[in-house]
């Protein structure tokens, strides 16, 4: 049976093959991209025979729910089982807007694009069992309907970020398929421009998105800026190198536009001094660009710990003394494990 979510369903010729008008197809998405049509026989305004025939033909969900898990500060996290029993989280975050009437609002969903990772970076919960396989299209799908579904009736997600388990640039064929279908204006109806894609640095994939879909946001995991350091901590780095890394990200502005942001992780004395700070502003001297600090989220069984107060205030100085944009990511249900793979490996080892 074919999952409904999957791009080559061609769902319009499916219903004029069954002598079924094919506007009810944006009738089957809307119901679908609420999030709320749990089956077919639920989407009441469809002919009763015509429900029964898609019940037949498609599946709608492929995931279940393994574990729901809610933060004071709103955000929450669901681990998805899939088919095969592997295991993906995804989370949605909630910024309250600046106004009393919550105009400017967001509700930002961060997804997973693989089970696991292949990248290796040393500090992060996803590689530590390197990489299963790839999501589907249609099962990075399901993680945005989900999520959409828990929120209340006229609530809408307003941003995507694909931080989530996984290299999203080692899996852009399923991956761009999901994120195109989050633009239908039937469905969830969200712009490029508020998707973001976070990728380790991986050259011949930037250049692809560049020729394909300049649009997107791009954010580089940097965390070092001297090649034998960042190499310590995002293996990868050892074949491709700074200068590629950089040469990529700049050719990928000049196609979109659009700012970069760099994303660095602080770990405490490993790359949080005053050197590794200088050395990073000389890395991203004269370009348009946005750091976004992190402060490590500790990983059980990982050695590396969160810088102190005062290293990351220093850095964060050093960094705005050179006129650097700097925003440092806010704790979000840190006490939910919401950080990259840490609800995966906690279940694999409560199970
Ligand atoms: N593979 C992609 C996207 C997934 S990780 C990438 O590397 O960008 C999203 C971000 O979270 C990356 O910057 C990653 O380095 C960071 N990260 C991973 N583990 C972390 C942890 N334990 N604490 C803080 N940030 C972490």
């Amino acid at each position: 049976m074919q999952h409904i979510l999957e791009p080559d369903v061609a769902l319009p010729e499916w219903l004029s093959a069954r002598g079924q008008p094919t506007w009810r197809a944006r009738v089957i998405r809307r119901w679908l991209t609420g999030g709320r049509a749990e089956s077919f026989d639920a989407m009441t305004d469809l002919p009763k025979g015509l429900r029964l025939d898609l019940t037949a033909a498609f599946r709608i969900w492929t995931t279940s729910i393994a574990k729901h898990t809610r933060a004071e500060d709103g955000t929450e996290k669901l681990l998805l089982e899939l088919h095969d029993g592997q295991r993906i989280e995804c989370v949605l975050l909630r910024e309250q807007g600046p106004g009393a009437d919550d105009a400017g609002a967001r509700r930002t969903v961060c997804i997973s694009s693989q089970v696991g990772c292949a990248m290796g970076c040393v500090f992060c919960a996803s590689g530590l069992d390197g990489v299963v396989r790839n999501l589907t299209t249609g099962e990075i799908i399901e993680q945005l309907l989900r999520l959409q579904a828990l929120l209340p009736a006229g609530e809408r997600l307003s941003h995507i970020v694909v931080m989530g388990m996984g290299e999203p640039l080692a899996n852009l064929d399923r991956l761009l398929p999901a994120l195109s279908s989050a633009q239908d204006p039937d469905g969830l109806g969200i712009s490029q421009r508020r998707i973001t894609i976070s990728t380790v640095g991986l050259p011949p994939a930037i250049d692809r998105l560049a020729a394909e879909n300049p649009s997107y946001n791009l954010a580089v995991s940097i965390h070092a800026a001297d090649d034998d350091l960042r190499t310590r901590l995002v293996p990868v780095n050892k074949s491709i190198g700074l200068v590629e890394v950089m040469a990529a990200a700049d050719r990928y502005w000049e196609a979109s536009g659009r700012r970069l942001t760099f994303e660095y992780v602080l770990l405490g004395r490993l790359n949080d001094q005053p050197e590794h700070a200088h050395a990073l502003v000389q890395l991203l001297a004269r370009r348009a660009i946005l750091v976004n600090v992190i402060p490590y989220n500790r990983v059980a069984g990982l050695p590396y710990e969160e810088p102190t107060q005062a290293d990351r205030e220093r850095f964060l100085d050093i960094l705005r003394a050179a006129g650097v944009n700097v925003h440092v990511r806010r704790r979000k249900g840190a006490r939910i494990d919401a950080a990259c793979g840490q609800l995966r490996r906690l279940a694999a080892s409560n199970a």
